[in-house]
C-alpha cells in the first residue's frame, strides 16, 4: 500500500470502531470554532447537511453551488427513498443486516467499518429528517411506513411518495437557511468551482466562477469540503440533473487527491428507453415500484413480432406466454434483485431477441397484479405520481398497459477516495456524498445514496473534520492574495482563453453526445479488453477533435451555459478516459461492472477475489499520462465473503 492510501480505520471490534474513533478525535473549542472557516462545494443532500451542521457548530462556512439556488441540487430528484436499520415492521432487520446488504450487494469491494458506521447512523438520519418535519409516508395509525428496495428481504426503506429526495432536500435546506440567517454561513450560489488551491501541500482555497458576472473568484478556508456529487453524466444520457457533472472532482485529482474505482458506474434497471437521438436527458422510474411491478418480456418471439408491430398489446398477451425472467432465474428476492443483476438480466434478453419496443430495447414493467390484489387507489397512493410521469412523458397509461424500461446509466460508486474521517489524501480536502468512493463498493443498493450522504453531512463530517482543523485555529485565515491562489486563477483564466480561441463548427452537446456513445458502446453494460483499449484511443481523438473544431459562443463576461458545459466537457474526457483505464485494469467482474472475460458459465458476473479486491486507487501523472494505480487492500475480518447469490 503506498503511504498515502492510509485508511485510518481504528481497531477493535466492528460494532465499537466509530465510538471509539469519536472519543480519539480532537475537539475544537466553541471560542475556537469561530476562527476556523469551511468551503463546503455542493448543496446537495451531502453539501447542504454538511454546510448546516458546521454552521451550527459554529465554524465559518462558505458554501457554492452551481443553481440559482441551494434546493435545486440534483438530490431534489430522488424518488424511491432512504434506507434505515429501525426495524420498525419487525422483519428482523438490525444494524447487521443493513451493513451485511450493502456489503453484500457492493460486491464485497467496499470497506467494511465505514459501511458499518453508514448502518450505525442509519436510525439517527430519519430522527433528524423526523424532527425537521420531513413528511414521510406514514401507515394509517401514524407510525412511519417503509418498503423493500433491492438486494434485501426485508422494509427499511423511509419515503415521502416519489419525491423522497426534494422533501429531504428541503428539510437540510431550511437548516441551511437557518444558518445563513445567523450569519455562520454564507451562500454562493450560482458559483462555480474551476480549481482547488493547495499552499504547503493543504487544501487552502478554490477559485470560482461567479456563473451570472463571470468574473473568477478567489474564496479561501483552513478546510475545503468536496460535496459535489457524481460523474454519470459523462456518458451524456443519464437519469443525472443536466448539471451533474465531475468537474471538481477531477479538479482535486488533478491536484493530487487519487480517485478510486472510477469505472464502478451503477446502470439502473428502471429507466423510460432511450427515443430518437435528440435526446439529452434520460427519465428513471424509480426503483420502488419494482415492489409491486412485475418485470418480463414475452416467451415467443413470434408476440415480439406482434408488438414490434403494434398488431398486439402486451396486456393481449396469455399469463403463460409471459417470461417473468428475473422470478424465474432468483427465485429469492425476484424483481427485487440490485440493480446490476437485474439490469444484466433485461440487457441479456434484449440480447436474445425479446426486447418489446421498436428498438428492441425495452422490457415490461407490469402493474396488471398489484391493481388487482390492491385495488386502484392503493396502488396509486404508493405510485401515482410516478404513473403520471410515466404517462406524460411516454403517452401510454400505466394502468392500462405495463410501462417500458431499459437500463440507463444512473450512479457512480466510484469517487475521491477517502479514510475512514472522508478526509481525501489531500489534507484539509473532504469528500462527502456521492462524490467520494466510500461506502457502495461495486454497486449501490437502492436507497442508500441518501443515507450516506446524510450520513456523511450530518453525522460523520462534522465530527471526523474536527481533528484536523483542532490543529488549525493559530492558523490566521488563508490569504488569497497568496502566489498559489494567483497561479491556480491564471491556469482557470488560460483553460477559458483557450476554449474560446479555438472557435471551430462543433457545438459542445454534439461533442458529448460522441463521448457518450463512446462510453455506453465500450465502458457500459459489459466490458472487455479489446473495447476498453478503443474506448480509450476513441476518447483521445475525440479530445484533440474538441480542441479543434468546438465552438464557445459568446464571451466569459455573461452568463454563458455553453462555456460552463465546455469546461465541464474537458473534465468528462479525463473521467471517461479514467473509467475505461479502470475497467480494464480490473479483470474481474463485479457489481456493476461486468468483464464479459469474467463471467460464470450462466452468464452470472465471476469476482476475482484473490487478484482484486482492493480498492483502485489512481493517481493524476499529469497531462497525457498515464495515472499510475495504487492498491488499498480490503479485508473482511467480520463477514464472511462470498459468491453473491439472490436465488435462494
Ligand atoms: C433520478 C434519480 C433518483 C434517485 N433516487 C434516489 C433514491 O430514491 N434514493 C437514494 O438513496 N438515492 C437516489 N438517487 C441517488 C441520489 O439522488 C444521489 O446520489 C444523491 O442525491 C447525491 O447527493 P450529493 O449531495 O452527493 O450530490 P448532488 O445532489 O448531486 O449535489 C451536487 C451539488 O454540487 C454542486 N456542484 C457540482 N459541481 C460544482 C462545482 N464545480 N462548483 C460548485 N458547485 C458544484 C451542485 O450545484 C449541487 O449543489 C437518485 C438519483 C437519480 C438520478
Amino acid at each position: 500500500m503506498a503511504d498515502k492510501l492510509i485508511s485510518k480505520i481504528p481497531d477493535g471490534p466492528l460494532a465499537e470502531k466509530w465510538t471509539k474513533r469519536k472519543s480519539e478525535i480532537h475537539l475544537v473549542s466553541p471560542n475556537n470554532k469561530r476562527k476556523l472557516e469551511i468551503i463546503v462545494v455542493g448543496t446537495g443532500l451531502g453539501g447542504a447537511s454538511a454546510a448546516a451542521s458546521l454552521g451550527e457548530l459554529g465554524y465559518n462556512v462558505k458554501v457554492f453551488c452551481i443553481s440559482d439556488s441551494p434546493r435545486r441540487a440534483h438530490s431534489i430528484a430522488a424518488q424511491g427513498g432512504i434506507n434505515a436499520a429501525k426495524n420498525y415492521q419487525n422483519d428482523n432487520d438490525s444494524i447487521y443486516r443493513l451493513f451485511y446488504d450493502t456489503i453484500k450487494g457492493g460486491d464485497y469491494r467496499a470497506r467494511e467499518a465505514n459501511v458499518y458506521r453508514l448502518a450505525e447512523v442509519s436510525a439517527a438520519i430519519i430522527d433528524q429528517c423526523v424532527a425537521q418535519g420531513i413528511p414521510f409516508a406514514r401507515e394509517y395509525g401514524g407510525y412511519l411506513a417503509n418498503r423493500s428496495f433491492g438486494g434485501v428481504q426485508v422494509s427499511r426503506t423511509f419515503y415521502a411518495r416519489g419525491q423522497t429526495g426534494q422533501q429531504l432536500l428541503l428539510g437540510a435546506y431550511a437548516s441551511l437557511n437557518k444558518e445563513i440567517a445567523a450569519g455562520t454561513v454564507k451562500s454562493y450560489p450560482r458559483h462555480e468551482m474551476l480549481d482547488l488551491v493547495i499552499i504547503n501541500g493543504e487544501a487552502k482555497g478554490i477559485i470560482a466562477r461567479n456563473l451570472v458576472t463571470g468574473q473568477l473568484e478567489r474564496f479561501g478556508a483552513h478546510a475545503v469540503v468536496i460535496a459535489t456529487g457524481g460523474y454519470g453524466n459523462t456518458y451524456f444520457l443519464s437519469t443525472n440533473a443536466m448539471n451533474s457533472n465531475g468537474s471538481a472532482a477531477m479538479q482535486c485529482y488533478r491536484k493530487g487527491a487519487y480517485f478510486a474505482n472510477p469505472c464502478f458506474a451503477q446502470i439502473h434497471p428502471t429507466c423510460i428507453p432511450v427515443h430518437g437521438d435528440q435526446q439529452c436527458k434520460l427519465t428513471l422510474m424509480s426503483e420502488s415500484l419494482r415492489n409491486d411491478g412485475r418485470i418480463w418480456v414475452p416467451k415467443k418471439l413470434e408476440d415480439v413480432e406482434k408488438l414490434r408491430k403494434h398488431k398486439i398489446k402486451a396486456s393481449q398477451i396469455p399469463e403463460e406466454d409471459r417470461d417473468y425472467y428475473l422470478e424465474r432465474r432468483y427465485p429469492a428476492f425476484g424483481n427485487l434483485v440490485p440493480r446490476d443483476v437485474a439490469s444484466r438480466a433485461a440487457k441479456e434478453r434484449c440480447d436474445a431477441g425479446f426486447g418489446v419496443n421498436e428498438t428492441g430495447k425495452a422490457v415490461f414493467l407490469d402493474f396488471s397484479d398489484a391493481i388487482r390484489r390492491l385495488g386502484h387507489q392503493k396502488v396509486a397512493e404508493r405510485y401515482g405520481n410516478l404513473f403520471e410521469m410515466y404517462e406524460k412523458i411516454t403517452a401510454s397509461s400505466p394502468w392500462e398497459e405495463p410501462m417500458m424500461i431499459y437500463p440507463a446509466i444512473h450512479y457512480t460508486m466510484g469517487g475521491i477516495w477517502v479514510d475512514y474521517d472522508l478526509q481525501t489524501t489531500i489534507p484539509g480536502l473532504y469528500a462527502i456524498g456521492e462524490a467520494n468512493f466510500s461506502d457502495h463498493g461495486g454497486n449501490r443498493l437502492g436507497a442508500s445514496a441518501l443515507m450516506q450522504g446524510l450520513a456523511d453531512g450530518y453525522f460523520v463530517i462534522p465530527v471526523t473534520i474536527g481533528d484536523y482543523l483542532s490543529h488549525k485555529f493559530a492558523e490566521p485565515k488563508t490569504d488569497i492574495n497568496a502566489p498559489e491562489f494567483a497561479a491556480a486563477e491564471k491556469a482557470v483564466q488560460a483553460r477559458i482563453d483557450k476554449l474560446f480561441a479555438i472557435n471551430g463548427t462543433e457545438t459542445v452537446d454534439s461533442i458529448h453526445k460522441e463521448l457518450g456513445h463512446i462510453m455506453w458502446e465500450y465502458v457500459g453494460m459489459a466490458r472487455d479488453e479489446e473495447g476498453l483499449k478503443t474506448a480509450i484511443a476513441k476518447i483521445k481523438e475525440l479530445r484533440e477533435r474538441f480542441y479543434k473544431e468546438v465552438k464557445v459562443p459568446g464571451t466569459q463576461f455573461e452568463f454563458n451555459q455553453e462555456l460552463e458545459k465546455a469546461l465541464r466537457l474537458e473534465d468528462f474526457f479525463d473521467i471517461g478516459e479514467l473509467m475505461a483505464y479502470d475497467a480494464l485494469n480490473r479483470r474481474e467482474s463485479c457489481g456493476g461492472h461486468f468483464r464479459v472475460e469474467s463471467q460464470t458459465e450462466e452468464g452470472e458476473a465471476k469476482r476475482d477475489d484473490k487478484n482484486f479486491m482492493y480498492v483502485a486507487a489512481w493517481e493524476y501523472k499529469g497531462e497525457g499520462k498515464e495515472p499510475e494505480l495504487h492498491k488499498e487492500e480490503l479485508k473482511y475480518e467480520f463477514i464472511e465473503v462470498k459468491t453473491r447469490n439472490y436465488k435462494d
